[in-house]
């Protein structure tokens, strides 16, 4: 098999030979009677993790973001969104269809509610207004920036105020947490749930988790049921998924650190600018200011050698680094970009 230097997400990860044995022997049971054992130790590693009572483990990001906006809200209600954020983009317009609920969006361009969004998008007590239902967070972003935690803690405490419940899209919060050099929990405990992937950085093959109060994940596994997403001897993927918590998450600071190398490495070649101090995550923009630049054949060229990245936007490349790709691997891309 030609092994290529796949660049354009973390999803791409590969599961592990340790997760692969792992998931070879998995102990399990039928998940849907509540009885598989690797199922139930990933839930309450996840939850405990988190900081929070109970988890629940989901087949990808997009059903937990919809399962909490589902668990949190009510027919008819309003949440509170960033316009460009992965539920109101890169979710199919579900939560319009499946929790019936409408958008409060919040228009910026760093992605971060604040305390002040929140107040002026919080409805007033009127007949004609809809009820606000929930305030959704997301961090990092697909951008791969990462909200600071006082702003975290203004947004959460406001809300508080206001009994409305927050929800973290929190795909990368393990990425999130080193950036922040602090644990996940103490991003978590801004929020009432959040949603994680272990199948982005963490190189598990399937699956986020949900984590919440206990009542919260108990009405979200009866929608997990009603969307088709029960699963029967799910400890095959669990099995991975442990190895994603206990494991994977140690080593997220490699591949910032490849981050931060392949950013710096990119600026010294000349008509590339990066903003290197953009770089918090995983993650690196660049552009490419060179005049009538062929970007299809640049990206063909790389093919070619090996390397796979996503098509330009607007002349922008989005870069990210992961468990499959190693220091050499990034000296290789660089040489391969400047030729
Ligand atoms: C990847 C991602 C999700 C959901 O991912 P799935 O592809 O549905 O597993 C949600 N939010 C953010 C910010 C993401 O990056």
């Amino acid at each position: 098999m030609e092994r290529y230097i796949d660049l354009r997400s973390d999803t791409v990860t590969k599961p592990t030979e340790e997760m692969r044995k792992a998931m070879a022997c998995a102990e399990v049971g039928d998940d849907v009677y509540g009885d598989d054992p690797t199922v139930i130790k990933l839930q309450n590693l996840a939850a405990n993790m988190m900081g929070k009572e109970a988890a629940l483990f989901v087949p990808s990001g997009t059903m937990g973001n919809q399962l909490a906006i589902m668990s949190h809200t009510k027919k008819g209600d309003e949440i509170i969104v960033w316009h460009r954020s992965h539920i109101v983009m890169y979710e199919a317009g579900a939560a319009a269809l499946l929790s019936n609920v409408g958008y409060a969006i919040v228009k910026n361009e760093d992605g971060f509610i604040t305390d002040t969004d929140v107040l002026q998008n919080i409805r007033a007590e009127d007949v004609h207004f809809p009820q606000t239902g929930l305030v959704c967070l997301e961090s990092p972003l697909a951008d791969g920036s990462v909200m600071p935690l006082s702003m975290m803690e203004k947004v959460y405490n406001t809300a508080k105020e206001r009994s409305l419940p927050v929800h973290l899209d929190g795909a990368r919060i393990f990425n999130a947490a080193v950036y922040l050099n602090t644990k996940a929990k103490d991003i978590a405990k801004y929020c009432d749930s959040v949603m994680l992937c272990i199948s982005k950085g963490l190189s598990a093959p399937v699956g986020s988790l949900l984590c919440g109060e206990k009542e919260f994940i108990h009405r979200a596994k009866k929608y997990r049921k009603l969307l088709g997403g029960g699963m029967r001897q799910a400890g095959v993927l669990a099995a991975a998924g442990l190895i994603s918590l206990e494991e994977m998450t140690k080593r997220l600071h490699i591949d910032h650190e490849n981050a931060i190398h392949l950013a710096k490495c990119l600026a010294d070649i000349p008509h590339i600018t990066v903003d290197q101090k953009a770089v918090q995550i995983n993650m690196v923009y660049c552009e490419i200011t060179k005049q009538n630049f062929n970007h299809s054949k640049f990206a063909s060229g790389l093919l070619e050698k090996g390397i796979k990245i996503n098509p330009t936007r607007g002349g922008k490349y989005r870069l990210v680094t992961h468990n499959d790709i190693s220091r050499e691997d990034i000296n290789f891309v660089v040489d391969a970009v400047k030729r």
